[in-house]
C-alpha cells in the first residue's frame, strides 16, 4: 500500500492577516467623551452646562479610521 500524499493545505496566514484598526482621537468631543451644553436649569438657576455622551463617538472618546 502506498501512502495518499495529503493533500496541500493552503496557507492559512496568506488569507487572514489581522485587520489593523486605527484609533484616532475622536473630532467631535476632542477625546472628552462628552459633550458640554448649555441648557436651561429646572429650578431656575438659569443656563447651566450639561454634559452628555458625544453623538460622534458614542461615548468612547475614539473613532476607527
Ligand atoms: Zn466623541
Amino acid at each position: 500500500m502506498s501512502q495518499d500524499r495529503a493533500p496541500a493545505l493552503p496557507a492559512a496566514g496568506a488569507a487572514l492577516q489581522p485587520l489593523e484598526l486605527l484609533w484616532a482621537q475622536c473630532p467631535t468631543c476632542w477625546g472628552q467623551r462628552k459633550i458640554w451644553e448649555p441648557q436651561e436649569a429646572a429650578n431656575g438657576e438659569g443656563v447651566i452646562l450639561v454634559a452628555h455622551a458625544c453623538d460622534g463617538c458614542l461615548g468612547i472618546g475614539e473613532v476607527i479610521r
